[in-house]
């Protein structure tokens, strides 16, 4: 916290000293008085008709049923509307408990809620093919326990994303009849070599494992699928068949690609590994986080395993 005053001060002090005057107009307010210009998180919230789920920082998230907002009030400041980076906060000020923002920001938030999250085409499953479909498929969510997996650019762990989607697939596939086996359904670590035996135990028709991409250079950006070198025509098929309904993310594709991956190799059934998108872009950390943009991968891979069963 004292970091963050520190911060906030110094941010406020270099907007103001290079004339950029927003949020209380440049001016030093009385001790306790509410900034010119401005509200408060929480009256931000109120206007827009969303609750404070959580408040601080780094973020604050506020919610309601159709729209979650991420404001971040320290480091580049951003603003997430469901998932899309639409801007900074501009000056923070700290008046007694409370955060204040530009009161402009009150109409640009509200240009981007939707009055419904879940874009036509999108909501629930695809409808059900009578007896069309059989099949044992084996979901691995990547990492967990003491394998956190990559940390993500928002501070959370790949391992919790990778559980989160891994589990809505699989929920997503048994609405379509078809059996599923989760390598792990909890925070539990388990070695790579008894992922693919899991697989290799059920007699599983399919394996696949989720991931979620890190890179250095955060400009980097979208999913891949990944079958090994030796990948057979069911494995490749069914790679190809994740890779172009993941497109219905709106992610970019990065395409399906080749790695020796031990559980990919080690399976003996068809076996793909999806990457999800990138933790370290901004963008897509946010995405990621999102529980109902989770929804929309999961349904994706799910779309592109059934059409491959
Ligand atoms: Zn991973």
């Amino acid at each position: 916290m004292l970091r963050i005053q520190k911060y906030l001060i110094i941010a406020t002090a270099f907007l103001v000293s290079v004339g950029i005057v927003g949020c209380g107009g440049g001016t030093t307010p009385p001790a306790g008085a509410k900034p010119a210009y401005c509200v408060s998180i929480e009256q931000l919230a109120a206007k827009l008709g969303l609750s404070v789920q959580k408040a601080g920082t780094p973020y604050y998230e506020l919610t309601n049923a159709n729209n979650r907002v991420l404001l971040f009030l320290n480091d580049s400041g951003r603003v997430y509307v469901n998932g899309r980076a639409v801007g900074s906060v501009g000056t923070v000020r700290q008046v007694g408990g409370s955060y204040y923002i530009s009161e402009l920001m009150v109409p640009k938030i509200r240009g981007y809620l939707a009055t419904s999250y879940n874009p036509p085409g999108q909501t629930g499953p695809s409808p059900k093919i009578p007896g069309a479909l059989t099949g044992l498929v084996v979901i691995d969510p990547g990492h967990g326990g003491r394998d956190p997996g990559a940390t993500s650019y928002l501070g959370y762990y790949e391992k919790d994303i990778n559980l989160n989607i891994g589990r809505k697939v699989a929920s997503y596939l048994q609405q379509q009849g078809i059996k599923t086996v989760m390598t792990r359904n909890s925070d539990t670590f388990i070695e790579l070599n008894d992922r693919a035996d899991v697989a290799n135990r059920v007699g599983a028709d399919l394996f696949v494992a989720i991931h979620a991409d890190s890179n250095g250079d955060r400009l980097h950006r979208g999913y891949t699928v990944y079958v090994s070198r030796s990948a057979s025509w069911a494995s490749k098929k069914t790679g190809q068949n994740i890779e172009s309904s993941m497109a219905n993310t709106g992610m970019s594709s990065k395409g399906m690609r080749n790695a020796d991956y031990r559980v990919l190799v080690r399976t003996k059934c068809p076996a793909v590994l999806v990457e999800c998108g990138y933790l370290s872009n901004p963008s897509e950390a946010a995405l990621l986080y999102d529980s109902q943009f989770q929804d929309r991968i999961a349904r994706a891979i799910a779309d592109g395993i059934v059409r491959s069963l």
